[in-house]
Parts: C-alpha cells; sequence; structure tokens
C-alpha cells in the first residue's frame, strides 16, 4: 500500500500482519479467496470474528478500501451480537429452555447432575466450563439422536448416522446418503423447538426439497405446526450461539 495515498485508509486502517488489519480498532482478517466473485464482509455471530473475502483479481488495496466503506454496517452487526454467557459458578445456563443455575463445589465428584433447576457441578473450577459444555453436547448427541431414530422409524426411512457440530447458520442438515446433522446448542431450546428440528431432517430424508408434501409430512411427524419452533430459533438461536463464550 502506497503511503499517504488514501487518508481514510491510513487513518482507519492499521496493519497487524500481512494478512490482517483493524478497522476502527475492529481486528478483520483478509482472506484471498479463488472461488469468491465479489467482495464480501461477514461477522461471525460464534466468535465475533469478522472476515474480509477477496477475490484474487481485487488488490488488498481496494479491498481494505471497501470494508472501510462498510466500517458502520460491521459494527452494527458486532453490535447487535448478544452478549457472551460464560459458564461459572451461578451462571444461569438453559437447559431444555429453563434456566438452571451452575451449583458448583470443589468437593463434589466431577461429574455433573441435573436437579430442581440447578446443575450440580464439582472438580476444580479450571476446565469447569469445558466439562458443562462437553456434558451438555454429550446430552444433546444422545437425544437428537434417539429422537431422530424414532422418528425416522415412523416415517419409514433408514437413518446412516446422526451426529451433531456447532455451525453458525443452521440448526439442522441432513445429506442424501441418510445423515443428519444438527447444533448441539437445540439444548438449551425448549423441547418444541427441538423436536420440530427433528422432525424437518427426518421429513427431508423423504422429500428433498420444502415442497407442500414436505411441510405436510413435518406437521404429521410432530403431531403440531412448527411455525412456532421456528419463530423461536428467529428470535432466540442468536443469544445460543453465546452460551459458554465469556466475550
Ligand atoms: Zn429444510
Amino acid at each position: 500500500m502506497k503511503r499517504g495515498s488514501s487518508s481514510i485508509i491510513s487513518s482507519i486502517v492499521t496493519f497487524s500482519g500481512s494478512n490482517d488489519f483493524t478497522l476502527g480498532g475492529v481486528a478483520v482478517t483478509l482472506r484471498v479467496s479463488p472461488r469468491a466473485t465479489r467482495l464480501r464482509l461477514r461477522v461471525d455471530p460464534r466468535t465475533r470474528a469478522v472476515l474480509l473475502t477477496v477475490p484474487r483479481r481485487v488488490s488488498a488495496r481496494r479491498a481494505m478500501a471497501w470494508a472501510v466503506g462498510h466500517r458502520d454496517w460491521v459494527e452494527a452487526a458486532l453490535a447487535a451480537i448478544p452478549a457472551g454467557t460464560p459458564i461459572g459458578p451461578d451462571a444461569q445456563v438453559p437447559l431444555h429452555g429453563r434456566l438452571h443455575r451452575i451449583d458448583w463445589a470443589p468437593g463434589r465428584p466431577r461429574r455433573i447432575e441435573v436437579a430442581d433447576g440447578r446443575l450440580i457441578a464439582g472438580g476444580p473450577i479450571e476446565g469447569l466450563e469445558g466439562r458443562v459444555l462437553r456434558w451438555l453436547k454429550a446430552l444433546a448427541a444422545a437425544r437428537l439422536d434417539a429422537e431422530t431414530r424414532a422418528l425416522a422409524a415412523r416415517a419409514g426411512v433408514a437413518i446412516v448416522r446422526v451426529g451433531v457440530g456447532d455451525p453458525v447458520s443452521r440448526w439442522g442438515s441432513c445429506s442424501a446418503g441418510g445423515g443428519i446433522r444438527y447444533s448441539w446448542r437445540l439444548i438449551f431450546a425448549p423441547e418444541f423447538v427441538r423436536r420440530a428440528t427433528v422432525a424437518h431432517e427426518v421429513a427431508h430424508l423423504v422429500h428433498l426439497n420444502h415442497g407442500a408434501e414436505f411441510h405436510a409430512l413435518v406437521k404429521r411427524l410432530l403431531g403440531a405446526d412448527p411455525a412456532p419452533a421456528r419463530a423461536w430459533l428467529k428470535r432466540e438461536g442468536p443469544a445460543l450461539h453465546r452460551i459458554g463464550r465469556g466475550f
């Protein structure tokens, strides 16, 4: 970048490495993508990371100037991300849509147990958050696996594999080969939300589209209208991505 070639860039953009820069104090990772056809700014609602994707034919200098022009958008996107909920003693964590307090004492066993609105935990404070998150993920994987297999049996379809991950934009996804993956964070949501997501994915094993027959099957498998579950995820979903992230 030529010095002084653009006063607005030099005053707002600060270089911190070959591919990263800061935009008004916000760290931005610049990634050159051979597949990208246009410049794209993305804010990851899980980590608050800001990524600038740049097509090969666009210079880094032009890409950064473009990013400067979208500074307000980046700030608004970051401001819209709910505050993180770190998991520690006395933190409130939703489980099946209901807040549970982390009731921790060092003398107790490390094994986590649920009792009347509390998650009872022990062991050293170091690693408590990791232990609680691993326990929640395992619980999510077991519940989603059982519920998916039960609904698949009712729909008369074969399930190859059920897994969980931490995707940013989808609560569930299915492959043509009969595998279904969910966000483990569905364990925070009320049961009607989790079940509607399962019904949606199982119905995709029968209909790989969002047509009328697909929607009729979702409703039949769920025994209810899935619209309230969709509305719940739209409204509350962003906060679920922030649990266990103390920033
Ligand atoms: Zn779908």
